[in-house]
């Protein structure tokens, strides 16, 4: 059974049931399907620094008081930082049902990496040739055990960007700072039992286990 849309991903385009994020790179017409699993990096970046809802793209919180939802992975919270923007917590809540590698439905990536060159639709005006060149983070992923992840709950007021060292990544935008920051609430959302090494992070950053 697909799960509802919640009212504030309304607006977004609906493939197969599900809606698609703000986030997801897609290509200029509708020839071909949108890519539910890869990023759009200059939509990721847009919507870190807008403060933007990485799933139906309105506004975060920034009343007093207000709230942001980070999905993240214990190797995230080790690095400091998350890579992906952060979610009104009935658009995170779609998130966690809809998708099989937060839900815990697929174990593990694709075990041979996805040949993202041969997604290119070929349209001069389509952006695709920037998000479907194989990054070394792409590459390493593949194949790899997929990582659980917790749904951690923060004050709006504590939404600030990481950004790279400038000597070794040239200031460049990596996502939003973990480091320093202390959540209101977190609970894990994948289910199914964590490798040692996810274990042992998880434990070191007192990330809850049930
Ligand atoms: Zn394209
Ligand atoms: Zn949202």
């Amino acid at each position: 059974m697909t799960p509802r849309i919640p009212k504030r991903m309304a607006g977004c385009p609906v493939h197969g049931g599900l809606a698609v994020p703000e986030v997801a790179a897609r290509h200029r017409t509708d020839a071909r399907p949108p890519l539910f699993g890869i990023n759009h990096p200059v939509r990721v970046n847009t919507l870190l620094i807008g403060k933007g809802c990485g799933n139906c793209g309105q506004r975060l919180s920034t009343r007093p008081g207000g709230k942001y939802t980070v999905l993240l992975r214990p190797g995230d919270v080790t690095r400091g930082y998350t890579g992906e923007p952060a979610l009104h917590s009935e658009c995170a809540r779609y998130a966690v049902e809809a998708c099989p590698m937060l839900n815990g439905q697929m174990s593990g990536y694709r075990s041979t990496p996805r040949d993202l060159e041969a997604e290119r639709c070929g349209d001069p005006q389509c952006d695709c040739v920037l998000w479907t060149n194989a990054s070394p983070d792409r590459q390493a992923r593949a194949g790899a055990p997929a990582s659980p992840f917790w749904a951690a709950v923060y004050r709006q007021e504590d939404y600030r960007l990481h950004r790279g060292d400038k000597g070794r990544h040239g200031d460049v935008l990596l996502g939003i700072a973990l480091r320093g920051v202390e959540w209101v609430s977190c609970r894990k959302v994948t289910s199914g039992d964590l490798n040692i090494l996810d274990l042992s992070r998880a434990l070191l950053m007192g990330l809850p286990l049930d």
